[in-house]
């Protein structure tokens, strides 16, 4: 029977160690949260500069509601598209150094909806292996070649693109990987781009707000500039609120709101979440001071963590992942972590390859150094008495 076989499904994700739970919060995003009834110590939020819980950011959504309603009643073609959303897409392309933005109720779906609007069969893309999962459906889903290059190896990548006859082709990438903490060689992509006639598609959800001057992400950082390029940020991460922005070529940009099935299929993101969003830019914009903090909590830790079997990834970002290996002790210490009021979540296959199960520590401004002078004591702690 179907739900006999789903049934067995589930039970082998348990011996496999596997299944994924949900723990609820109750209290904002922040460092110290209760969770199911404990006061823990969290690593685990992508709210890199601490702005998820800023009371400015709640109080322009709340204005932004008292003005606009809660829904957009609407397609953003439609009659869901508000003033308000124009003032953001102009700030955010500006913020970025681009002709053009547009902006998608989710990552998922900016990614997900631009590939297909660019490539389709007959096409090819050439993708890191570690890309996040939105890049890898919005490949799929495209219905073009998937060439997948090993991790952030450009050699690998151009011998790709060197024996490929495909009409037009694109390469994706994550700016700064989700479970590695690592950045792309954004330049030597650029240059292969322009070298095999190629656009180049940038995922910066975890660089935007983080990275280059202001915050304006690790294009910016760069110092790259070219019609060639698709810059993604999202704004569920570092800018603490929801959402996300295809930034670009004028043109290009106007192409994807013609074909993104994405954008064009979907009611459009209340406008209330664009005031707060514009308040976030604000916030972003002016950080330097939380980027500052957030920078020498990423040197604490990597100073205080003094790790033997277990290791510490090469990350100069947020995303400080501790490589732990077996699911099963990744697991185990994630618990024994939590037992003593310690929140970080271990990450597991299919997220991450088979055999690489890790800790994802991330760490933001709204932590102290004395938060994450205790999480580096105790993983030190785990590791010798595993
Ligand atoms: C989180 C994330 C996304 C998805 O963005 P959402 O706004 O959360 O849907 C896309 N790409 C990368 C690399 C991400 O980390």
């Amino acid at each position: 029977m179907l739900l006999d076989r789903l049934k067995a499904d589930l039970a082998e994700l348990d011996t496999r160690a596997l299944r994924r739970t949900r723990r609820s919060v109750a209290t904002p995003c922040a460092p110290h949260v209760r969770v199911d009834g404990r006061d823990m110590l969290a690593f685990c939020s992508n709210d890199y500069l601490g702005l998820a819980a800023d009371p400015a950011l709640a109080h322009a959504l709340q204005v932004g509601a008292a003005y606009w309603g809660a829904g957009s009643g609407a397609s953003h073609l439609v009659s869901g598209h508000y003033a308000v959303h124009d003032e953001l897409e102009a700030r955010l392309a500006t913020f970025v150094g681009c002709e053009r933005a547009l902006y998608f109720s989710t990552g998922y779906m900016a990614n997900t909806g631009t590939i297909p609007a660019l490539v389709g069969r007959g096409d090819a893309i050439f993708a890191d292996r570690l890309n996040h999962a939105s890049l890898v459906d919005g490949a799929l889903l495209s219905r073009a070649e998937l060439h997948r290059y090993a991790h952030g190896d450009p050699a690998a990548l151009e011998r790709a693109l060197a024996t490929s006859s495909a009409k037009r082709k694109l390469i994706v990438t994550d700016a700064v990987f989700s479970m590695d903490g690592d950045v792309a060689p954004l330049a030597t992509l650029l240059e292969l781009a322009e070298r095999f006639d190629a656009w180049l598609m940038i995922d910066d959800a975890h660089g935007f707000g983080v990275l280059g001057a202001g915050g304006r992400g690790a294009v910016a950082e760069a110092g790259l500039a070219s019609w060639r390029l698709i810059y993604v940020g999202t704004l569920g991460k570092a800018a603490g609120v929801s959402g996300a922005f295809v930034a670009g070529n004028a043109d290009v940009v106007e192409w994807l709101m013609q074909k993104a099935r994405t954008y064009i299929f979907t009611t459009g993101a209340p406008p209330a979440l664009a005031e707060a969003l514009l308040a976030s830019l604000g916030l972003i914009e002016h950080g330097d001071e939380r980027r500052e903090h957030l920078a020498a909590l990423v040197a604490l830790l990597r100073r205080e963590l003094a790790l033997a079997r277990w290791q510490l990834l090469p990350s100069r970002t947020p995303i400080q992942p501790v490589l732990i290996g077996d699911n099963a002790e990744a697991l185990a210490v994630a618990r024994a972590l939590w037992d003593e009021g310690l929140w970080v979540p271990a990450i597991r296959p299919p997220t991450v390859p088979q055999g690489t199960a890790r800790l994802r520590i991330s760490l933001t401004a709204a932590h102290c150094a004395d938060d994450v002078r205790c999480l580096a004591h105790a993983l030190n702690r785990l590791e010798a008495r595993q």
